[in-house]
């Protein structure tokens, strides 16, 4: 298990905003695309996934417990600012942190896997 299957913590902590093409069906989807229901429209050039927004943000697409055992349920559609994220940098930390867990010890290229 990937240390990220045992976070979780940025998927509960950032508002994540995409462009709409990475939509099922659009231009730059990964694979069949994000499901246009996990998302809200915030402006013609942005769409914004259900969840984390708010003050205890909390993406719809996760499942499990944070801290304990999560699962992206959109792994494999996921859109490019979690394919991007840099699990062990400064953003990963303070999200750990959040959540009363340590910042990891080594950057990994792993990017966020296995969520
Ligand atoms: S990238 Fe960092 S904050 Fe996000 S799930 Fe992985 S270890 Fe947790
Ligand atoms: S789509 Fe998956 S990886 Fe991205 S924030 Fe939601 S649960 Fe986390």
């Amino acid at each position: 298990m990937s240390v990220c299957q045992t976070c979780g913590a940025c998927c509960a902590s950032f508002r994540v905003d995409f462009h709409p093409a990475e939509l099922a069906g659009g231009a730059f989807a990964w694979g069949q695309g994000v499901p246009v229901e996990m998302t809200v429209p915030v402006t013609p050039a942005i769409v914004r996934l259900c969840g984390t927004d708010t003050a205890s943000p909390r993406c719809v697409a996760l499942a499990g417990t944070i801290g304990q055992e999560v699962a992206c349920t959109i792994y494999e559609v996921r859109p490019s600012p979690c394919r991007e994220f840099d699990t062990g940098h400064a953003a990963c930390a303070r999200a750990r942190q959040r959540f009363g867990l340590p910042p990891l010890e080594v950057s990994s290229s792993e990017n966020p896997v296995g969520k």
